[in-house]
């Protein structure tokens, strides 16, 4: 119950899908939540769903401005911040022939500038509390490449870098910095989409609360030694490929 007790975490995206699962698991294991996202009202009910001790606020990732007062109203809201979740994330596909620059740089800003960003504002307040955890949520887009995604494959490997980098620069803080790879997880963003899972080794799509299980490692004090290190969790898919159900294995 109390994994995060006296830990301040602020999750970006954190209205819905993996951010609201992750903001909810932090939230119920002691930590209080600032909730930080572009769709005003969802984040509102979320944060008023979880109760005392989380509170929203608007929060562009794209834009400094934002990051600071999101990290501000951490710091006067609750005291302090210990822990950040990179979270905020978009996706837009197309074969690179056909790929825009406006396509490529939208999700490049999203997702990886986004994260550079947070990072960037949340140092101050990470030091005046003598240390914290940063997690970015990347994707095993970040891992391996995937067609007809070229922006957010080359957004998630940049997280992917920029934790390694991150997490040297900050470890003489005692700032610990580590990114996650999610495989398929059922969200607003993947829904609707036709995903076959029938090659992965546990045959199904994750939830969101298994993201924030993971998260919630990384955030308490139970990984005090990791830094800089990169989690897959992905039901097997990057692992290889398994001979679907009901067929053969020859
Ligand atoms: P989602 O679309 O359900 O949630 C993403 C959240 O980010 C939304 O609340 C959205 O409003 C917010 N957001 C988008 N742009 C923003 C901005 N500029 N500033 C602040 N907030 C912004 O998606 P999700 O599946 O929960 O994804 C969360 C993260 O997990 C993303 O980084 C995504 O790339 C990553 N991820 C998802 C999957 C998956 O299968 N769902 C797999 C791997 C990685």
């Amino acid at each position: 119950m109390e994994r995060v007790i006296d830990k301040v975490a602020l999750v970006s995206g954190g209205a819905r899908g993996i951010g609201a699962a992750v903001a909810s698991r932090l939230h119920g294991e002691g930590a209080r939540v600032v909730i930080g996202d572009v769709l005003d009202e969802e984040g509102k009910d979320t944060a008023e769903r979880m109760g005392s001790g989380a509170v929203y606020v608007h929060l562009d990732v794209t834009s400094p401005r934002d990051w600071e007062a999101a990290v501000g109203a951490a710091v006067d809201t609750f005291g302090g911040l210990h822990i950040l979740v990179n979270n905020a994330g978009i996706v837009n596909f197309g074969p690179i022939e056909d790929y825009t620059l406006e396509q490529w740089n939208s999700v490049i800003t999203v997702n990886l500038t986004g994260t550079f960003n947070g990072i960037k504002a949340a140092i101050p307040a990470l030091k005046q509390s003598k240390g914290g955890s940063v997690i970015n949520i990347s994707s095993i887009a970040g891992i391996r490449g995937y067609e007809a995604i070229p922006g957010y494959t080359a957004s998630k490997f940049g997280v992917r870098g920029l934790t390694k980098s991150a997490a040297l620069d900050l470890g003489r803080y005692g700032i610990r910095v580590n990114s996650v790879h999610p495989g398929v997880i059922s969200t607003p963003m993947t829904a609707g989409m036709e995903m076959d899972m029938s090659r992965v080794a546990l045959n199904r799509q994750g939830h969101p609360g298994e993201i924030a299980d993971l998260v919630l490692y990384l955030a308490s004090n139970e990984s005090s030694f990791v830094t800089g290190a990169e989690f897959v969790i992905d039901g097997g898919d990057t692992a290889g490929a398994v001979t679907p159900p009901g067929q053969s294995r020859g």
